[in-house]
């Protein structure tokens, strides 16, 4: 009995998924039938694909992932740079971990753009997290009476959420939820996120009238929502 060999190549290929270029290793071969991805513990792409699937076929399948893929592409990155000198985007600037010996206690401290971290805590990341999740919880809580102030309005309750797929959301109760990870935003794009969860006590859609009250509470917003989306990738990482 003899079979068929199975054919096999292997091509780096390239998508642009949400603005940026993402290389990925193609490997096709005769003996599969089904579409398959995967990320390396490295960081690096790979698609398994049927010899003769249209290439088309495998960028719908990439886009159809896109969010799941950016974020484990974003774990993979930040598991390998919890080190000093890690860039920690910050109020829309960026701190610089300083993890070293001496520190006292078991706290991270803010000194100018330096966050501080003692070498003995097991786990940088989640010290990090913690400081960030305290820091989010003060500010964006201020900037949202303060918002509320300025609009002549009661200031709604709020919620800090764990959210990595949108900043805010208004619950059906009238709640406003705010994702932690937006305290590295700038101030500008920080507001923005807080009028337009604000827009939908008025207005629960995203119709035209619901962005004319946004354009209304946060003048301007179109330009800080372009650069909450470009801009937003990096808030993601941890
Ligand atoms: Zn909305």
């Amino acid at each position: 009995m003899s079979r068929l060999p199975i054919r096999r190549a292997a091509a780096e290929a390239s998508i642009e998924l949400q603005g940026r270029p993402l290389g990925y290793l193609l490997k096709r071969s005769s003996a599969r039938r089904t579409l398959a991805l995967r990320v390396t513990e490295a960081g690096a792409v790979q698609v398994n694909a049927p010899l003769a699937l249209p290439h088309g076929r495998i960028e719908a399948f990439l886009l159809r992932h896109a969010g799941w893929l950016i974020e484990q592409l974003a774990r993979r990155t930040v598991a390998h740079t919890w080190q000093s000198g890690m860039e920690l985007p910050y109020l829309g600037g960026v701190l610089h971990l300083d993890i070293h010996e001496g520190v006292e206690g078991q706290a991270l401290c803010r000194e100018g753009d330096r966050l501080c971290c003692p070498a003995r805590l097991a786990n940088p990341a989640v010290a990090v997290t913690a400081w960030y999740r305290r820091q989010a919880a003060d500010l964006l809580g201020t900037r949202l009476a303060a918002l509320c102030r300025g609009q002549g309005r009661i200031e709604p309750p709020w919620r800090l959420s764990n959210a990595r797929s949108r900043w805010g959301s208004l619950s059906v109760k009238g709640v406003v939820g705010l994702s932690w990870r937006l305290i590295k935003a700038s101030p500008a794009e920080i507001d923005y996120v807080i009028c337009h969860e604000l827009a939908h006590f008025r207005r629960r859609d995203h119709s035209a009238a619901f962005w004319r009250e946004v354009e209304r509470l946060c003048p301007g917003y179109a330009t800080v929502r372009a650069r909450l989306r470009e801009n937003g990738h990096r808030y993601l990482q941890f």
